[in-house]
């Protein structure tokens, strides 16, 4: 893997901006929803199944991390909790980057084994959580 520090040419996606609007965009709309009081989303699978999915509680995992309940967050739905700490400090990084004018992080190169190595990792992980959410059962 070959990570690059380069500075945004014309016609690159400004992944920064995008993705720091669409998470705090997509914050903003969540606060909204429940602001109104609109009904929670409910799981199709769950419903059908009596058991959770693999995103079950990520929603409960949101609020409870928003409300600095970390460890509760956790409980909720592990793999979700990573996620919005990734998706905070990511944030955080396109902020700075964003407001300095700095050069961007870009993955450059990824071989064949490498791309299959990610692969593996994010199937691994969410099966983990499946199987976590299946066991401790925390939405029940
Ligand atoms: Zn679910």
């Amino acid at each position: 893997m070959q990570i690059a520090r380069r500075p945004l040419a014309s016609g690159d996606t400004d992944y920064e901006l995008l993705w720091l609007a669409v998470s705090v965009g997509g914050v903003g709309l969540a606060a909204v929803w429940f602001k109104l009081h609109l009904p929670w989303p409910i799981c199709v699978f769950h419903n059908w199944t009596g058991h959770p999915c693999a995103t079950c509680g990520a929603t409960r995992a949101a609020i409870a991390l928003l409300q600095g309940h970390f460890l509760a967050a956790l409980a909720w739905n592990p793999l979700a909790f990573l996620a919005y700490c990734a998706i905070g400090l990511f944030d955080l990084y396109a902020l700075a980057v964003l407001l300095a004018g700095a050069k961007r992080l870009r993955i450059v190169s990824l071989n064949l084994s490498q791309q299959k190595c990610v692969r593996l990792f994010l199937v691994s992980a969410l099966a983990a959580n499946w199987i976590y959410l299946l066991i401790a059962n925390p939405s029940l």
